[in-house]
């Protein structure tokens, strides 16, 4: 057993799922795509299960992961034959072109769908003047086809200005449907932290980042998670010596070493002590892309890494620390390797 893990805090999941439901009487549509941001899909659908209105998630694959009878909506609007075969009466499919639709009528058995329309992001979606020709066919044509809501995406919630725009433009699509549709959401989380309150024509809210704490400095929710390590072992180099590959580090005085068992293969290791390399330079900027940020912490500071980390171990500086403290490792789970081990906790019991 690893002496690294992810420590996933339910108990701050529930309290971020409450204090979404003190801002709003919409239902909640809790965002659990690409292993629940990292988290771990199976234990957070199963936690939030009697806590949300319903999933969502990127795959059909992921739906079957997904552990809630709850309706499940697939966000990513391509199926092939074998997709459409798995869904399940709780499964709600993403629709946006007619190709889709054939796939669906081919098959003997009833689908509900939500329409994603295209207001700007230009990846999935139908244009917003095609939604009323698009559901009229749907209505007419495709008789296993049930339209159970419309929806669209906001990608550039931090203009407020085009995001207005783009939030008007859904609103007027709507105003001019030929239909009544049941469910309407387009607020992700920054849609929610900055315009729910100026929103009230829609019945759902689409959340992901925020249920999870990501970016909690920028709002009111929790970061769930935390990465821990402990040293597997400690010992003490002399005064002169080298350690690690390339003798990046040399002792100025006995120091204590301590071993953890993360290295580069957990995305883990790109700090300030490595400056001076071209690997570091190179992967700054990766990882400045991801906005990945990295630190191993013990009492409020920074541990110094000796060298460079290796595959799977980065060796610590543990001068003045007990062997068996445990530290605070600076990553998002997002960035981290899914084979991490996971401990949830609710309460002071690991569950
Ligand atoms: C990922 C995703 C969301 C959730 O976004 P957050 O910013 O994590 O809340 C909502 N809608 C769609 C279509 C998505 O792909």
């Amino acid at each position: 057993m690893r002496n690294f893990w992810c420590e996933v805090d339910l108990d701050k999941l529930e309290y971020n799922i409450n204090k979404i439901r003190e801002k709003t009487d919409k239902k909640l549509m809790a965002v659990v795509k690409a292993n629940a941001y990292g988290l771990g899909i199976e234990t957070i659908s199963e936690f939030l299960d009697d806590k949300v209105d319903y999933f969502a998630v990127s795959t059909i694959d992921e739906a079957l992961l997904v552990k809630s009878e709850k309706d499940i909506l697939i966000l990513t609007p391509v199926y092939t034959e074998e997709d459409i075969a798995l869904v399940k009466d709780n499964y709600i499919l993403t629709v946006d072109n007619v190709e889709t639709l054939n796939i669906l009528s081919s098959a003997e058995k009833d689908f509900r769908v939500h329409i994603y329309v295209d207001t700007g992001m230009n990846r999935f979606g139908i244009k917003p003047n095609k939604v009323n020709d698009f559901i009229s066919d749907i209505k007419s044509l495709y008789k296993n086809i049930k339209i159970e809501g419309i929806y669209t995406h906001l990608h550039n919630t931090a203009n407020t200005k085009y995001t207005i725009n783009q939030i008007n433009l859904f609103k007027n699509i709507l105003d001019n449907l030929e239909e009544h549709i049941n469910e309407i959401h387009l607020l992700n989380s920054n849609g929610f932290i900055k315009y729910n309150d100026s929103v009230d024509f829609d019945t759902t809210v689409r959340l992901g980042n925020i249920i999870y704490g990501y970016d909690s400095h920028k709002h009111f929710c929790k970061k769930i998670y935390q990465y821990k390590a402990k040293a597997i072992k400690t010992y003490y180099v002399d005064k002169g010596e080298f350690i690690g590959y390339g003798n990046y580090f040399k002792t100025k005085n006995t120091t204590k070493v301590g071993i953890l068992d993360c290295g580069l293969i957990d995305k883990f290791g790109f700090t300030k002590d490595l400056k001076r390399n071209i690997f570091y330079d190179a992967a700054k900027a990766v990882y400045h892309h991801l906005k990945y940020n990295s630190g191993i912490i013990y009492n409020g500071r920074q541990l110094r890494i000796l060298g460079r980390p290796n595959m799977n171990f980065t060796l610590v500086n543990m001068d003045g620390i007990e062997d068996d403290a445990i530290f605070n490792i600076d990553m998002s789970p997002i960035a981290g390797d899914s084979s991490i081990p996971k401990k949830y906790r609710k309460g002071d019991v690991n569950v």
